[in-house]
């Protein structure tokens, strides 16, 4: 009989086969059946095949647990190369699920006991209670299912899989847990955290360790195609994640979400609620020590009123202006209506700065850019702050803020959005925006250009493409910790819980 390794496995499993006889297992499989084509497209796509590959039913089973059939797997192989980023713990596939905000249903075979629907019901809830833009709820009517989880019978070390992940923008249909372990007698600690783990795959979640399996699994690989496939979510870290609900390996125990497992779930689908400011604005900046400011509604000499925010509401604070951003110390620039600019102390005294803007942006760094008032083709002309004037790089915008690496994004007058490199060069990224703002943690937001209630939809970078979330605005900057504040149509603020 051919030993197939799970991807979850049991402890008491690991010690059993051990490191060498596992590496065995696997490359006798390999030789049994996997044709070199997939196996060439799955490394393609960042997949790791040194262990838990061999030919399943229809498909393939990759990294143990993750079934693939080969129309999926060259939908994976195809991405882009520019959607590809480095290996990193908190990953996702460039497959998501789409149309948000949306409510996934979720069908439970009927066949698993009463212990086993209990914990699908804590899993659907560990996802519901982070407010995300996808949202699950249990349905009895398996073909009205978006997912099914399906029970089969199997003396192996499966524990179970997930059919791949989204296509279409769809999640992944199908998702097995095998019976053998997951029944009313075996009441495993891990029910809960493995039924979560599975709908993680089908919703686009890679394993957390996946070029370092040995982390969770206690043995395996860090071969297979390095730096392609996974693409970093940010905001979390670089190092194994421990006690990640998407480790590749099962220790048996419960894993609710860890803080980095929930900024993975919401930098992806959202997640959170605009609480509503008192007052009125029409633009908005947040510094990286976390100081806010605003342009108020009320008009006065230079544009409108000058107000900081103290916890409860708006201190004015001297001058006019119609654009503001924040400095890394709480103190505001700003850019009156004729275009002139100052660097204010917080205290109401400005010191005038050469030359004219239409937009400015301050970094978590101080590193300052202004969109200037020359026309040149996508807006005006872009300018960097050199401490004593203003350098002009190439291209043209009309929206700019800065990353904490003091390096521009932009949005020109076509609404196009471009990531700056500092000295001329701009990568183009997908979608449209009106307005952007970068946190002090590099979490990057826009305001889009598709109408909606309030102004615009409003979108978080997700490494490779925009997410959206509730709401809409017309103007958009991001606090410290990568929560963004919003300013809609109406002149009402709001800021992201
Ligand atoms: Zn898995």
């Amino acid at each position: 009989m051919k030993k197939h390794f799970p991807l979850l496995l049991a402890a008491a499993m690991l010690f059993l086969w051990g490191c060498q006889q596992e590496r065995q297992e696997i490359d006798a499989v390999h030789q049994e059946g996997t044709d070199v084509a997939v196996a060439q497209k799955l490394k393609a796509a960042g997949f790791d095949l040194s262990q838990g590959f061999y030919p399943y039913q229809n498909g393939y089973m990759v990294e143990y647990d993750i079934f693939l059939t080969e129309a999926q797997i060259d939908e994976l192989a195809a991405a882009p190369q520019a959607q590809k980023g480095g290996r990193t713990t908190h990953y996702r596939t460039n497959n998501l699920v789409a149309a948000l905000p949306r409510t996934l249903q979720v069908y439970m075979d009927p066949a698993f006991g009463s212990y086993m629907q209990s914990a699908f019901d804590q899993a659907l809830g560990r996802y519901n209670a982070l407010g995300l833009s996808l949202s699950f709820q249990r349905t009895t009517n398996a073909g009205a299912a978006n997912i099914s989880i399906l029970a089969f019978y199997e003396v192996s070390s499966t524990l179970g899989y997930s059919g791949g992940f989204p296509t279409n923008g769809n999640p992944a249909s199908t998702i097995r847990l095998n019976t053998y372990y997951y029944n009313n007698n075996s009441r495993r600690p891990d029910a809960t955290t493995v039924v979560a783990h599975e709908i993680g795959h089908a919703i686009g979640f890679r394993h957390t360790d996946y070029m370092n399996r040995a982390f969770s699994c206690g043995s395996g690989g860090n071969e297979g195609d390095a730096g392609v496939g996974a693409v970093h979510i940010p905001g979390t870290p670089t190092n194994p994640s421990a006690n990640s609900w998407m480790l590749a390996c099962s220790n048996n125990t419960d894993r609710p979400f860890t803080a980095d497992d929930r900024t993975s779930l919401r930098t992806v689908y959202g997640g959170g609620y605009w609480e509503g400011l008192p007052g009125g604005a029409t633009d908005i900046g947040v510094g990286a020590d976390g100081t806010a400011y605003i342009i108020g509604a009320g008009a006065v000499a230079g544009g409108y009123g000058i107000y900081r925010w103290n916890g409860s509401n708006w201190d004015n604070i001297p001058g006019g202006a119609v654009r503001v951003d924040v400095s890394p110390q709480g103190t505001p620039w700003v850019v009156n209506n004729a275009g002139n600019i100052f660097r204010g102390d917080g205290n109401g005294a400005y010191e005038v700065l050469p030359g004219g803007a239409t937009d400015i942006g301050v970094g978590a760094d101080g590193t300052v850019y202004i969109i200037g008032m020359d026309v040149v083709p996508g807006g005006y002309g872009i300018y960097r702050w050199n401490g004593s004037n203003w350098d002009k790089i190439p291209g043209g915008a009309v929206k700019v803020d800065v990353s904490p690496q003091g390096t521009p994004w932009i949005v020109n007058n076509a609404g196009n959005i471009f990531r700056g490199n500092g000295s001329g060069s701009f990568e183009v990224l997908p979608g449209l925006a009106t307005d952007i703002g970068v946190g002090a943690d590099g979490t990057v937001y826009i305001t889009g250009s598709q109408a909606v209630a309030g102004g615009y939809g409003v979108y978080r970078w997700n490494g490779s493409d925009w997410s959206m979330i509730d709401g809409g605005g017309v103007h958009i900057s991001v606090g410290p910790q990568g929560l963004p504040w919003l300013v809609n149509n109406a002149n009402a603020i709001f800021r992201r819980r």
